[in-house]
């Protein structure tokens, strides 16, 4: 298992196969000036299978599928398919909105994907619309019927807080993991990218600990649930008698960096060493300029792209800052060694 100077066992890679999204989380992003990437510059499917190879030979073991929407890429299944056959892959599970599960659930989880987080901020129709602007609560609830169906359990859900626009709703979310054996976490706002966006964050952030008051004044007490994994980035709890559980995820006021076991490549191949940092290494560039295929074919090229990783690997920072109302887009305030 592979060690960063700080100690940390990192296995957990987040790959980004798009940067398009279906919809335009508030908090997320704008409704204009977006520049997406052109389709020729995201990684293909060959060449992410060839980085998720890498990743597991210097360690990596869980894979998740993201985005952007990533079941908006039309190989999806493909890339799926090809990440889920890797021998050494114990985990490979996917984040998405549900709006187009109804038709991708099934076939996702023949190709090997084993479990979803699904993303909904409220259970109410019209906050739903403000807040997500796009997509509806029917679409959404048909998608996790559809993962449930599919049997790509436990589905955890995903609730981002937000002050004003779904604070309010956290109760009824929550009231889910009594009736059903969903996972529901709170997520806390991160400020991430600049903008309109990043005001929204930083303006209208909701602590966990004022989360989970609010729930339990309702619901009643909340009790811990220990959990196995020392990288869970989720405290986890359950209600007396509830089915599910619900966890709550505090970036900002309980930083986590110092048991962070994961990295991210985005859709066009930058390898990013911290989820909430931009400093990267251009694993495209060098993927592209070794000939993917011709590489593949001839059985070379993986060792390159594990001895990027590794690398990677040894530079992750800790540290995100987003405690101090620092966005992500103020690349300077990180430091990186290596
Ligand atoms: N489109 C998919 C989705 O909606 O889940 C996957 C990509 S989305 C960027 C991944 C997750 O990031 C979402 O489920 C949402 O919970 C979370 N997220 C997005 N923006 C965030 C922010 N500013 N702060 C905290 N969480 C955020």
């Amino acid at each position: 298992m592979p060690r960063d100077r700080f100690g940390r066992e990192i296995n957990y890679l987040r790959l980004s196969v798009i940067d398009h999204c279906n919809l335009r989380c508030v908090y997320c992003m704008p409704l204009r000036g977006l520049s997406f990437v052109p389709s020729p510059e995201l990684l293909t499917a060959e060449e992410i299978e060839t980085v998720a190879r890498a990743a597991v030979s210097v360690g990596f073991r869980k894979f998740r599928l993201t985005g952007g929407e990533p079941t908006l890429r039309p190989d999806i299944l493909e890339i799926t398919g090809r990440i889920g056959s890797i021998e050494g892959v114990e985990d490979l599970a996917m984040t998405t909105n549900a709006i187009l599960l109804p038709r991708l659930a099934g076939p996702l989880a023949e190709a090997g994907l084993r479990r979803i987080n699904i993303h909904i901020d409220t259970l109410h129709p019209e906050r739903l619309k403000k807040i997500m602007r796009f997509g509806t609560l029917e679409e959404i609830e048909a998608g996790i019927e559809a993962a449930e169906a599919a049997g790509l359990k436990p589905i955890k859900i995903n609730c981002v807080v937000t002050r004003d626009y779904n604070d309010g709703d956290v109760v009824d979310l929550a009231a889910r993991a009594l009736e059903r054996d969903w996972h529901v976490r709170f997520i806390e706002l991160m400020p991430l990218g600049g903008g309109e966006t990043a005001h929204i964050a930083l303006s209208q952030f909701v602590p966990s600990r004022e989360t989970r008051q609010r729930i339990e004044a309702v619901l009643g007490p909340l009790l811990p649930v220990p959990s196995a994994n020392p990288s869970d980035e989720s405290n986890n709890f359950r209600f007396e008698g509830g089915r599910g559980e619900v966890g709550f995820i505090s970036p900002v006021s309980e930083p986590y960096c110092g048991t962070c076991n994961r990295m991210r490549l985005t859709a066009d191949g930058k390898f990013h060493l911290c989820l909430l940092n931009d400093d990267e290494l251009d694993v495209k560039r060098a993927l592209r300029s070794l000939d993917v295929k011709r590489a593949l074919r001839s059985g070379a090229g993986l060792p390159e792209v594990a001895a990027i990783l590794a690398r990677a690997v040894g530079t992750k920072p800790t540290g995100h800052r987003l405690d101090e109302g620092i966005s992500t887009e103020d690349r300077s305030m990180f430091q990186i060694g290596g």
